[in-house]
């Protein structure tokens, strides 16, 4: 059987990213002796550049057919001031839409050997290992909306379908981890947060009897995320909570370049990125950390492509060389005393076995 691949390495470090990550998923399938077919296509301003669109339709049937796809990144400044329909990140979006992504899981772990670079204390950093699962579909960024000169609004809808199904994958999640989901709302105010909680408790009751399940509200989860982070495990929020209160999470690590993260549908292919962005002020120069690309490639092989014991010894390769004090310059805290992006690739590939 051949399993297919699609990348998209997008613009700016995306492609340079992309470039080590497409490395150690071709070493995976030499090592597993697994055939997996990798087809590159083009997404976001260079999609834009090529062809006019930045969600070609060739691009949309590739990711369609594939058994995953992995995205490096979209966006920069050539094309900030393009209408909305042109800009790089609508080609993101609209894969999202097309193939139905409805959960965001973005794993936040703190390797040891980094913990000097995180904006907390090492011993509030002792044993992070977080795993937020955020609904991508609803809420506020897809509800009614307009505007007059003087008037705006937007709506926060939730239905219970659309809850449950977020609430079955935290809660499946959880059983492959420490047992426990600790779900975000903001009940005390909103209509839509007693849906959600009435119906994460409904799921839990009827299906995860054996997971812990705890309730609290975005403003103290903001809070908890910097005075006890280790005391979480599977964090299930809805969209737009989960948009803050990740970026505030990935701060723990200390460089946006080591986290990876994946969007999932009900079925079909699921999207592996890094959860950086094209980071246009270092594009080019030979120098982004290619963690959070290669550790989606982990991602991809254990969500996608069920190889969870080849998704592990990527992860134990890239701790690997970050044990070994091999840096990046977004981690480096001795100055000149880094690796390239391509050198960081190579350490990896040469730690890597099944
Ligand atoms: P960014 O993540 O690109 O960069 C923020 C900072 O982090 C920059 O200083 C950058 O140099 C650094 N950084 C990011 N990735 C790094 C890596 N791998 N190694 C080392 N340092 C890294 O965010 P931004 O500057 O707000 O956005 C730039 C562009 O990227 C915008 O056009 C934005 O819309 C787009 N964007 C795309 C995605 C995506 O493709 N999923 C996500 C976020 C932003």
């Amino acid at each position: 059987m051949t399993l297919s691949v699609v990348t998209l390495p997008g613009d700016g470090v995306g492609p340079e990213v992309t470039a080590q990550a497409t490395r150690v998923l071709q070493a995976i399938s030499e090592l597993l002796n697994l055939s997996i077919e990798i087809h590159e296509a083009l997404i976001g301003g260079a999609a834009l550049d090529s062809v006019g669109n930045p969600l070609p339709a060739q691009t949309l049937e590739y990711c369609r057919s594939a058994n995953a796809i992995f995205l490096g990144a979209v966006g920069g400044p050539k094309w900030a001031n393009a209408k909305v329909e042109l800009r790089p990140e609508q080609g993101l979006l609209g894969l999202r839409k097309a193939l139905g992504l409805f959960a965001n899981l973005r794993p936040i772990k703190i390797h040891p050997a980094l913990m000097d670079t995180s904006v907390l204390r090492p011993e509030l950093l002792k044993g992070v290992d977080i795993l937020m699962v955020r609904e991508l579909t609803g809420g506020l960024y897809f509800g009614k909306r307009g505007r007059s000169t003087s008037y705006a609004f937007d709506t926060c809808e939730y239905s219970v379908r659309e809850i449950e199904r977020i609430s079955r994958l935290a809660g499946n999640l959880a059983k492959t981890r420490r047992g426990k989901v600790t779900s975000v709302d903001k009940a005390n105010v909103l209509d839509t947060s007693r849906l959600w909680r009435d119906t994460v408790d409904q799921v839990f009751a009827a299906e995860f009897a054996d997971i812990e399940l705890e309730h609290i509200y975005v403003d103290a989860a903001a809070m908890y995320l910097l005075s006890r982070p280790a005391d979480f495990d599977v964090l299930l929020t809805e969209n737009m909570f989960g948009d803050i209160l990740s970026d505030e999470a990935s701060m723990l690590s200390g460089s946006l370049g080591l986290l990876p993260s994946a969007s999932l549908g009900a079925d079909g292919p699921g999207l592996f990125e890094p959860i950086h962005g094209s980071a246009p002020d270092i594009a080019g120069q030979g120098i982004a950390n290619p963690c959070g690309a290669i550790l989606s490639i982990s991602m991809l092989l254990r969500h996608s492509l069920d190889q969870p014991q080849a998704a592990d010894a990527v992860e134990q390769a890239v701790a690997g060389v970050l044990e070994a004090g091999l840096r990046t310059s977004d981690l480096a805290t001795i100055e000149g005393n880094t690796i390239s992006t391509t050198t960081f690739g190579d350490e990896v590939l040469s730690r890597l076995s099944l």
